[in-house]
């Protein structure tokens, strides 16, 4: 006879383990009991030595498959002379932390019960088990029990009940179990008024939907609103009412056949799609393909996802005459956070929705869909939510605890304690109220759902930025001390970080982004830095060029094609796009504007120069929303054209002037934009390997980072990675936070921890 204790840490609660303990231990004849603590998984083992071996080894090997195993500590102990295995209540700790697993897609052996006539969960919307749904969305403390969670007010029947307390059972401590006798319900509510309920609410929402209206969905993070994809008129209806003119919209449709009938569909990107976070993946759209060109105006691709839940999986079902994909966006005011509470979709969503499809199960923490890309096998994250927050990414290194503020556009913030960042879900900009405090909620939430109290606060170096200001004023309020991250010197950092590079290492940092606060005075994004943790060298950049009226004028995206040409020596000649633009008064006021320098900060942001390049071939000259002229001068390239356009590097300068000369001629040439943009993508791509190789022989650095907003530009990303690799250089490239602003905030933790361990050393 042998005792052992092991606790187990890591993303170990909500899926399934306790069960999956107390299976093995039978299976290998071991007493004892297993429980949930607030840090982790205790485990009390009493058996014969080859036993208590096998038991670990195979622990080791996984445990069930939602688990994500961080540590097992196993000590011997002394016997209690255990008869047979127990699962014990949870013990709860006050001052520990423990990750929450995040929201799972639903399994297919609850699909498989849904859709069996004889089982009593037959097309029930909210079935679910230890493997599959919903978690961190309705989670509002810890230890993972259903009395902390949004479940609380719904009271077991019977039956649930006994699932619940068999282990033998796949509903074992599922703390969201639930069936149509005793769970939450969903009805459909036209003009505040209760329409119909339960399967009723779900065939009525179907036939509105084929009808071609607008329907606000209650989801699992928040609602959608959804509508046939394949109606031009239906779309444009949603678009009209949601005020969002060109912004593409996400897709769901029912299963990978549908999915690959309107989108090329990779092996990758199918696991992608089917994972159980079910992201929003881009995917090339085919063409031809009856979904309606307003879904993703100007644009090459379609975000697609499968359905995530028991309720999408009811909607979605393929029949005849049924849309075979809908429109499924997040349903917000424009960039406000989504909607997630019944009322607030009643306020905010009636002049949208036709009618909304609400259920009674709340939601506690709102999350957006997450969305992914795919890049060569792998998913390249551009917001990262649902189905993946909470889950945190490991630090190379341990320090203070860090609250990171992020910036101000696509901001997410991070809480970190020893190596664990976690990563807040995409909160959105702050220049809406809403998301301000939206953002406050959140830190609140993660501050007490983990046990995390920091040390040290970290936010971007613009003064003037919301998340600055929330920053500074926590960090007065409690005292601690605060570190101001440069938002290029974060980008970079957030990339070495997710790559586990450990603290005294460099690299050079390719921050290519549209904005962010410079020292200087001036706005940075064109950006090759030697970038340590701890601090940076600024060593080449874009030329800067005036905008004229600040921000403004990155709606505008006309207004710095002429101050490009201006800049380039190029007179302002009607047969130039951009130029045809603005009418005679607006082009001498800007002339004069740029002249004088008044109100007309520089910038040296790569996202600007798309901006300009992209007006410059007549694609796009205002922006209805961010990276809009960017993303459809990727989209427009030519496949096939080699041609590229010369930079110029003087100094630490890179002058994109002869790029932009070389664009007037081929269109004065008559050569088409298709070609003129692809010859710019691989300019650019082969000026960062020419500055690269500079910057190597000058400092020594072959390892090269690829971050800031202009990588998610996939083509620009494909050449310039060709380029550097066959050059011999390392290329690191964002695989669990966005390279966009989404992934400043575990940059910023990640400097304030090796600043401050620094000076405590
Ligand atoms: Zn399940
Ligand atoms: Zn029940
Ligand atoms: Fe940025």
């Amino acid at each position: 006879m042998n005792a052992q204790r092991v606790h187990v840490t890591g993303v170990v609660q909500g899926v399934g383990f306790r069960p999956y303990v107390w299976t093995l231990a039978r299976r290998h004849a071991l007493s004892g009991w297993v429980r949930n603590s607030s840090s982790g998984v205790d485990i009390a083992l009493e058996g014969a030595d080859d036993d208590l071996g096998r038991f670990l080894t195979e622990l080791e090997a996984g445990g069930p498959p939602q688990a994500r195993i961080d540590t097992i500590d196993a000590a011997p102990a002394p016997s209690a002379g255990y008869t047979g295995f127990e699962i014990l209540e949870s013990k709860h700790e006050p001052d520990v932390a423990l990750p929450v697993a995040a929201d799972l897609a639903t399994c297919g052996d609850c699909l498989a019960e849904m859709r069996s006539p004889a089982d009593r969960r037959h097309r029930y919307p909210f079935i679910n088990c230890t493997n599959c749904g919903p978690r961190y969305t309705i989670v509002r403390d810890i230890p993972y029990d259903r009395a902390r969670t949004t479940m609380a007010g719904f009271e077991m029947c019977p039956d649930c009940r006994r699932e619940y307390d068999d282990p033998a059972d796949r509903r074992f401590h599922a703390q969201p179990v639930a069936c149509p006798a005793c769970g939450p319900q969903v009805w459909l509510e036209v003009d505040g008024r209760r329409e119909s309920e339960g399967d009723d609410a779900v065939r009525a929402t179907r036939a509105r939907l084929a009808a071609g209206e607008v329907v606000a969905i209650k989801g699992l993070g928040g609602f959608h609103l959804a509508c046939d994809a394949t109606s031009p008129a239906a779309v444009a209806r949603l678009r009209e009412r949601k005020h969002r003119e060109e912004k593409p919209l996400a897709l769901m449709a029912a299963d990978l056949d549908a999915v690959a009938r309107h989108a090329v569909v990779s092996d990758a990107a199918a696991d992608m799609l089917g994972s159980v976070a079910r992201p929003v993946v881009l995917l090339p759209a085919r063409a031809p393909s009856s979904i309606a060109p307003e879904v993703a105006p100007g644009r090459r691709e379609h975000g697609f996802m499968l359905p995530y839940t028991p309720l999408h999986h009811l909607l979605l079902e393929p029949e005849a005459g049924f849309p075979e994909v809908l429109v499924m966006t997040s349903a917000n005011l424009t960039d406000e956070p989504i909607v997630h509470r019944n009322d607030a979709a009643r306020a905010r969503l009636a002049s949208i929705a036709d009618a909304m499809l609400l259920h009674d199960r709340p939601i506690h923490v709102r999350a957006d869909d997450s969305v992914v890309a795919e890049w060569r096998g792998r998913p390249y994250p551009f917001r990262r939510a649902r189905g993946y927050a909470p889950l945190p990414v490991r630090l190379p290194f341990a320090g203070p605890r860090v609250l990171a503020f992020g910036g101000d556009l696509k901001n997410t913030f991070c809480l970190t304690r020893d190596r664990h960042a976690l990563l807040g879900h995409h909160i959105g900009d702050l220049e809406h109220h809403e998301n301000t405090c939206a953002l406050e909620e959140a830190i609140e939430h993660y501050e007490r759902l983990f046990r995390i109290s920091p040390e040290v606060v970290a936010h971007d170096l613009h003064p003037d930025y919301h998340s600055t200001r929330r920053a500074l004023e926590r960090g007065g309020r409690d005292g601690l001390r605060t570190v101001a991250v440069q938002h290029h010197h974060a980008h970079v950092a957030s990339c070495m970080a997710e790559h586990g590079l450990d603290r005294d290492e460099r690299v050079l940092g390719v921050s290519f982004d549209g904005t962010g606060y410079g020292p200087d005075g001036t706005i940075w994004g064109g950006e090759f830095l030697v970038a340590g943790y701890r601090d940076f060298e600024r060593v080449c950049h874009l030329e800067a060029v005036g905008l004229p009226g600040g921000d403004a004028a990155t709606r505008r995206p006309y207004r710095i094609a002429l101050s490009w040409l201006r800049h380039a020596g190029v007179a302002w000649t009607p047969d130039l796009a951009p130029v045809r633009e603005a009418d005679d008064d607006e082009l001498a006021l800007l002339e004069s504007q740029l002249r004088s320098g008044v109100n007309v900060p520089r910038s040296s942001g790569a996202g600007r120069l798309f901006d300009a390049v992209s007006s410059l071939l007549g694609i796009c000259h205002r922006a209805s929303y961010e990276a809009q002229a960017a993303s459809e001068l990727e989209a427009a390239a030519a496949p096939a054209e080699t041609g590229s356009y010369p930079f110029t590097v003087i100094g630490d300068v890179v002058d994109p002037a002869p790029a932009i000369g070389a664009i007037v001629e081929d269109l004065r040439r008559g050569v088409a934009a298709p070609i003129a943009s692809a010859r710019f993508h691989r300019g650019l791509a082969m000026m960062t390997r020419d500055v690269c190789r500079r910057l190597r022989d000058a400092h020594g650095l072959a390892r090269v980072a690829l971050t800031g907003g202009v990588w998610q530009n996939r083509l620009l990303l494909g050449l310039a990675v060709e380029l550097l690799v066959d050059e011999g250089f390392e290329v690191l490239l964002h695989e669990h936070v966005p390279a966009n602003d989404g992934g400043l905030a575990l940059g910023q933790a990640v400097v304030a921890i090796a600043e401050t361990s620094e000076r405590a050393r």
